[in-house]
């Protein structure tokens, strides 16, 4: 495996103004084309390890530029979702992926696969939780690993898993005691060449598609027992603080994308004239992108809180939700008052504003509904 060049400390101005440029160069011009192609942005991943932008967040001693601050990450995440949010998600999977495993993983087992995700042509990474009958309940998963021989072996089915058909390295979270919900939820690593290990087929997607999403099947598939991630039952615990930390991650790249949006609609309502006016001048347009600006400030704002609790070791679950609730709806909400701004132009294909509205909807689904954060927020209040 190439290794991209020794990392450095990075401090987080420069950081954030090589995620922009490189949003702005490398991702922006070429998100309409992957949009409408469906086709994996690997040349761009390919330049983002080279840039460092695939694994500034993972510690040093992995090959990583060891940006542990959450707030420092978010601030990055924002500049590269500006420039493409399903490209985002493409170059960030090495990240999500060793989430888990840094939770979980003995060092050995850290030692053995991290280096790679910060190398210079990073694996394809999938983290496999959702079953096609179990999605927001997660204890519920059915995948079951049973012991044998000196590991264990795999039955199950995953549906909507990002990078799935591609798969080099998958972490599946599966259950060693089938009805027991959570109590026995494990994580395994399963890897490509892993007998019984069936990738794909790939999902068609509504929005944000040149990010893959794909069925993962496991049938008969033997994993030894050193690739088992923490005890046996150990997993759920530590997959729901992955799940609170992915959601600050993803409230800032729903930032991202709104703040895209929002530019866009500006830019076009100083041009753009009617009734003998720039549209701008009509109050219904231009008080339409102050209501967006205040929600993705509020969001923003929000994100950051929960980044600074996580970062500051206090709990930070219940404004995770918060800040994921309200980041995702004000994106949906910013790439919707772009279409409305832009008028029939939105609404055709060559735009980028009808592109982030398709986009911007999963935001609200993955890891976690808007109705789940909801439940979440709710039961804060009545605990
Ligand atoms: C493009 C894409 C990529 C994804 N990537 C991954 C991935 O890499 N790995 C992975 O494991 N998963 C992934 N997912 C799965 C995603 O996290 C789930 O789709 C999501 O958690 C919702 O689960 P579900 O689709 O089964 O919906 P369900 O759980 O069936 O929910 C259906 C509806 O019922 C509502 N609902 C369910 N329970 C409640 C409740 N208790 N209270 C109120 N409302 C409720 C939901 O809000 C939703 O509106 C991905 C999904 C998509 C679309």
């Amino acid at each position: 495996m190439v290794q991209s060049a020794p990392t450095r400390p990075l401090d987080l101005d420069s950081l954030r103004a090589a995620a922009h440029a490189f949003a702005r160069d490398e991702m922006r011009p070429v998100a309409l084309s992957y949009d409408e192609s469906e086709e994996y942005p690997l040349d761009v991943l390919r330049r983002a390890a080279a840039a460092g932008l695939t694994h500034y967040d993972l510690p040093t001693e992995y090959g990583g530029s060891g940006v542990e601050s959450l707030s420092d990450r978010c601030a990055v995440i924002e500049e590269l979702a500006w420039g493409d949010s399903p490209i985002f998600w493409v170059i960030a999977q090495g990240g999500f992926f060793a989430g888990p495993l840094l939770a979980l993983g003995s060092e050995e087992q850290k030692q053995r696969w991290l280096p790679a995700l910060c190398s210079a042509e990073p694996p394809a990474c999938s983290v496999a939780i959702t079953e096609p009958e179990h999605g927001s309940d997660a204890a519920a998963i059915e995948t079951t690993a049973t012991r044998r021989d000196g590991g264990y072996v795999l039955n199950g089915r995953k549906k909507f898993i990002g990078n799935g058909h591609i798969a080099d390295l998958c972490i599946v979270f599966a259950t060693v005691e089938p009805g027991s919900r959570s109590r026995g939820v494990t994580a395994f690593l399963v890897e490509a060449g892993d007998e019984g290990f069936v990738r794909g087929p790939r999902l068609p997607k509504m929005g944000s598609r040149c990010f893959p999403a794909a069925e993962v099947s496991f049938d008969d598939c033997f994993v030894p027992e050193d690739r088992r991630l923490g005890a046996e039952g150990a997993a759920f615990r530590g997959l729901m603080w992955v799940f609170d930390v992915a959601r600050i991650q993803l409230a800032a790249a729903s930032v991202g994308l709104g703040r895209a949006a929002l530019e866009l609609a500006v830019d076009y309502a100083k041009e753009r004239e009617a009734f003998g006016r720039p549209i701008h001048e009509f109050q219904a347009v231009s008080f339409r992108l102050a209501e967006v600006k205040l929600k993705l400030d509020q969001a923003r704002l929000m994100t950051h809180r929960a980044a600074e609790l996580a970062d500051t070791g206090h709990p930070f679950s219940t404004e995770a939700a918060m800040a994921k609730l309200a980041a995702s709806e004000a994106s949906v909400f910013a790439a919707s008052a772009a279409v409305m701004t832009l008028g029939g132009a939105g609404y055709i294909r060559d735009s980028l504003a009808q592109k982030w509205y398709r986009d911007a909807k999963l935001d609200e689904i993955w890891d976690g509904t808007s109705d789940i954060m909801r439940l979440l927020i709710a039961r804060s209040l009545f605990a």
